[in-house]
C-alpha cells in the first residue's frame, strides 16, 4: 500500500511517500520533499503569504516526490493529508491539492490530525510502545499519554509555545523566523552566564509569555550579551518544561519518554530531559533530527495506521480543515490502552 501525505499547516509545504507492506510494520519512507516558506527578518508568518508560498510550490513539491518514489498518480492508494490544526489559508492549500488528487485519479482521502502526525511517527521510527509524550514545536507544547483511545493532554503551556518564545525573541533580536536553531547556536557561545528570569510552572502547566518580556527588557538595557541572555532563556524555559515532565512522569508511572516536535531537534533541552529520565529510570527516546519538524512522513504514517484499521477514507464533500483541531478530540483506533 502506497500513501502520499501532504502537510501544510504552517511553515512548510511537503510531500512524502510511505510504502506499507505486511511484512514489516515501520515507515518505508520512499520520498520526503519540503520547501519552507522564509519570513522576511524581524517578522513572523503571515498566513497569506505562506499560503501564497505553499501555492507556488507545491506541484514542484509533489512532483519531485513522485520522482523520488519511483511512482505515479495511478500508483498511489491513499492520499491522507493535514487538516488541523495550522493556519487556515495554509492548510486550505493542502486540502486542495490532496482533494484534486483524490477526486482525479479517485484515490481515498484521509484527513489527518497534524499534531497526532508528530506522535505517530516519533513513536514508531524510535519503537517506543507505551510512552509519556512531550510534543514541542511552533504550535503546540503538551504533555500526552494515551489512554481511553485518545493521546490525552495531561501538561500544556498556559499561553505562548516553546516555539512561539524561541521565535518571538529571535524576531525582537530581527532575525528571521523559525529562529530555535539560531538561538541554540547563540546559547552555546555564552560562557554558561545564567540572567535570571521567570521560572513559571503550575501543576503540570507552564507559561513562557514572562520570560519573553524579562528578556525583551534584558535586551534594552544593553546589561547582556546576546548570547547570555539566549542561554538563561533556554536554561529556564527547559528546566520548567523538564520539570513539568517529571511531574507527569511521577504521576502516570510510564517508563518511556518520547520526544517530538520541531523544538526537540535542541541537543540541550534533550540533555535535559535525557538526565531527568535517568534519575526516574525512564527510557527517553527522541524523534530522529531530520523527523522532528514539520513533515509529509508524519502525515502519510499515520494515514496508513488510521486506515489500516478503520477504513477510514471520506468523501471529497466531507473532507475539511479544522484551524483548532484538538489532537485529544481524536479517536486512535490502531492503539491500545
Ligand atoms: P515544527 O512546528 O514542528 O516544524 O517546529 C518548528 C519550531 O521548532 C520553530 O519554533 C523553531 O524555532 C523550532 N526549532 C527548530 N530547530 C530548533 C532548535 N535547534 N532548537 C530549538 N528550537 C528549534
Ligand atoms: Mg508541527
Amino acid at each position: 500500500m502506497l500513501c502520499l501525505g501532504i502537510e501544510s499547516t504552517a511553515h512548510t509545504f511537503a510531500c512524502s511517500v510511505i510504502k506499507h507492506s505486511e511484512s514489516k510494520f515501520y515507515p518505508n519512507i520512499l520520498s520526503d520533499v519540503r520547501n519552507t516558506f522564509k519570513a522576511p527578518e524581524g517578522s513572523g508568518i503571515h498566513p497569506r503569504e505562506a499560503a501564497r508560498h505553499h501555492a507556488s510550490v507545491a506541484i514542484d513539491v509533489l512532483k519531485k516526490s513522485l520522482e523520488l518514489s519511483k511512482i505515479n498518480y495511478k500508483d498511489i492508494d491513499l492520499v491522507a493529508y493535514s487538516a488541523g490544526p495550522g493556519l487556515g489559508p495554509c492548510l486550505r492549500i493542502g486540502a486542495v491539492i490532496a482533494r484534486s488528487i483524490s477526486s482525479f485519479y479517485d484515490i481515498k482521502l484521509i484527513p489527518i490530525n497534524h499534531a497526532l502526525g508528530h506522535i505517530e511517527l516519533g513513536m514508531s521510527l524510535t519503537n517506543s510502545k507505551d510512552s509519556l509524550v512531550l510534543l514541542v514545536s511552533g504550535g503546540h507544547t503538551v504533555i500526552l499519554v494515551f489512554t481511553n483511545n485518545r493521546w490525552r493532554v495531561i501538561g500544556e503551556t498556559l499561553d505562548i509555545t516553546l516555539g512561539q518564545l524561541l521565535d518571538q525573541f529571535g524576531r525582537y533580536l530581527g532575525l528571521a523566523s523559525p529562529c530555535g536553531a539560531e538561538i541554540e547556536r547563540l546559547a552555546h557561545k555564552s560562557p554558561k552566564n545564567y540572567v535570571v528570569l521567570p521560572y513559571s510552572i503550575k501543576g503540570n502547566d507552564v507559561t513562557f509569555s514572562g520570560i519573553l518580556s524579562a528578556a525583551k527588557r534584558l535586551i534594552s538595557t544593553s546589561k547582556f550579551t546576546v548570547e547570555d541572555i539566549c542561554y538563561s532563556i533556554q536554561e529556564t524555559a527547559f528546566a520548567m518544561i523538564t520539570e513539568a515532565v517529571e511531574r507527569a512522569l511521577s504521576a502516570t508511572e510510564k517508563k518511556e519518554l518520547l520526544l517530538v516536535g520541531g523544538v526537540s531537534a535542541n541537543k540541550q533541552l534533550s540533555n535535559m530531559l535525557n538526565l531527568a529520565c535517568q534519575r526516574h529510570r525512564v527510557k527517553f527516546n527522541s524523534c530522529p533530527i531530520s523527523f522532528a519538524g514539520d513533515n509529509g512522513a508524519q502525515i502519510a504514517w499515520t494515514g496508513i495506521l488510521s486506515y489500516l484499521k478503520s477504513k477510514n477514507s471520506i468523501n471529497i464533500s466531507d473532507s475539511f480543515i479544522n484551524q483548532s483541531w484538538r489532537v485529544d478530540s481524536v479517536d486512535v483506533t490502531w492503539r491500545r490502552n
